[in-house]
């Protein structure tokens, strides 16, 4: 038997109606942007693993950080310990961070990082003894599966069975071109009408709902009108971080900082499960008090696993390297060039880039749902010609390892580019 069909038996995979879906394809190695499947079969990984992966598979700069580690100390407990990668992870953060973050927790993914976010946003407020229990947040919203992940977030797809049990949650339009004032004027209405805890937004990137992206001056005047009514905001960068925008973080190009930021996907260049929010020193002292109710009383197992620690450490200092940088400059130049090529194609409605980020939305005779048909047709095009991307509806973006060669970058180009002939 193949593992193919050996994963018939146990396998429940993310996402995925089994009855009607394909088979899983079984990868055996992969190395820099390549992966090969158990019958030899070469792909490129042109979506970076789910946006987890900058630095190529198998990175050995990595895994030897992990091996260092796994064989010095893999793990012990963060309530009442504390190590040396953990403390290392938060001063190295410190210097990339915007400056008003000022502490740092640690969880296991996105969605965990974000919990802990809107967690703290209601607490902070219920320490203060003042009633604000609602969250604002973007329609077509990802923010992950965990339960106030998933309220926060504006996708059916995900949280159509879970309607009626979100804490409370109230949707403004995204600011995108020609719709700034739309998305101000309902973010001020919400504030007035609702007692709102927090604002969680993607900032400039919505990844999930395709590549749709929104300028830095709008995300600025939202910032400004939340910090003007005491509503706390909440970065979540855990898809647009490290580098994917072209710089460090996506609120890098903001001028107003968050209150907190979400990390995980790229921390440990596609390794090791790991997560982290960040806070202000206000919030984190809305919790200190003689009192233990005040506490946090939020935490998981493997909190800042030294060996995630480790592997965040090797990232890090891979991201920061000259040859990295020029690396996604050098992805961010080659897709604006290839966006001039295909924008004016007859079958073409927009495309669009930031950072190693490029996404093309296909015109479509119906209407594309996020599982349709086109979208099926596409996804089994580019896994015939041995290029992984996962369309979502129409819309087919990029987001590639920036260890990926142009070489390579020119196939998954032309491979989009007989895709849209064919549909
Ligand atoms: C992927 C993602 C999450 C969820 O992360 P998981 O690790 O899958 O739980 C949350 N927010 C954003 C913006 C994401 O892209």
């Amino acid at each position: 038997m193949t593992l193919t069909e050996k994963d018939h038996q146990y396998l429940w995979h993310p996402y995925t109606q089994h009855k009607t879906a394909q088979n899983p394809i079984a990868i055996s190695r992969g190395e820099g942007a390549l992966l090969w499947d158990e019958n030899g079969k070469e792909y490129i990984d042109a979506i970076a693993s789910w946006w987890v992966n900058p630095f190529g598979h198998s990175n050995k700069f990595i895994a030897d950080a992990i091996y260092k580690q796994l064989t010095t100390l893999e793990h012990v407990l963060f309530g009442g310990f504390t190590h040396e990668p953990a403390i290392k992870v938060a001063e190295r953060l410190m210097e990339i961070l915007p400056k008003n973050q000022q502490k740092i927790f640690f969880s296991d993914n996105g969605s965990t990082a974000v919990e802990v976010a809107i967690k703290v946003a209601l607490q902070y407020f219920f320490n203060k003894n003042e009633k604000r229990t609602t969250i604002i947040a973007f329609e077509n919203a990802f923010h992950g599966d965990t339960f106030a992940a998933m309220a926060a977030s504006g996708i059916s797809f995900y949280t159509q069975a879970f309607q009626g049990m979100f804490i409370d949650v109230v949707r403004i339009p995204v600011p995108v071109k020609g719709k700034e004032q739309e998305s101000f004027d309902a973010l001020n209405n919400v504030i007035e009408n609702h007692n709102c805890a927090c604002f969680i937004f993607e900032p400039l990137v919505q990844g999930a709902a395709g590549m749709v992206m929104y300028e830095p001056e709008a995300l600025a005047k939202l910032i400004q009108i939340c910090a003007s009514n005491k509503v706390l905001t909440i970065a979540d960068e855990v898809m647009t971080g490290f580098g994917k925008t072209g710089k460090t973080f996506a609120m890098d190009y903001v001028s107003e900082n968050p209150d907190m930021i979400c990390l995980s996907k790229a921390l440990t260049g596609g390794t090791i499960p790991m997560a982290i929010t960040t806070f202000t020193q206000e919030i984190f002292d809305a919790f200190y008090d003689d009192d233990i109710n005040k506490a946090l009383f939020h935490g998981h197992t493997f909190t800042a696993n030294p060996t995630g620690c480790a592997a965040a450490l090797a990232s890090m200092d891979l991201l920061q390297t000259g040859e990295m940088q020029a690396n996604i400059e050098r992805i961010n130049a080659s897709h604006l060039r290839f966006q001039k090529k295909i924008e004016s194609h007859s079958k073409v409605i927009t495309a669009r880039t930031l950072g190693v980020i490029f996404a093309v939305e296909i015109k479509s005779d119906s209407e594309e749902s996020y599982y349709g048909s086109m979208r099926n047709k596409l996804y089994n095009f580019f896994i015939e010609k041995g290029v992984i991307l996962r369309p979502v509806g129409n819309i087919v973006y990029i987001l590639p390892p920036y260890i990926m060669t142009n070489e390579q970058l020119q196939k998954v180009y032309q491979t989009i580019e007989e895709a849209i002939e064919m549909v």
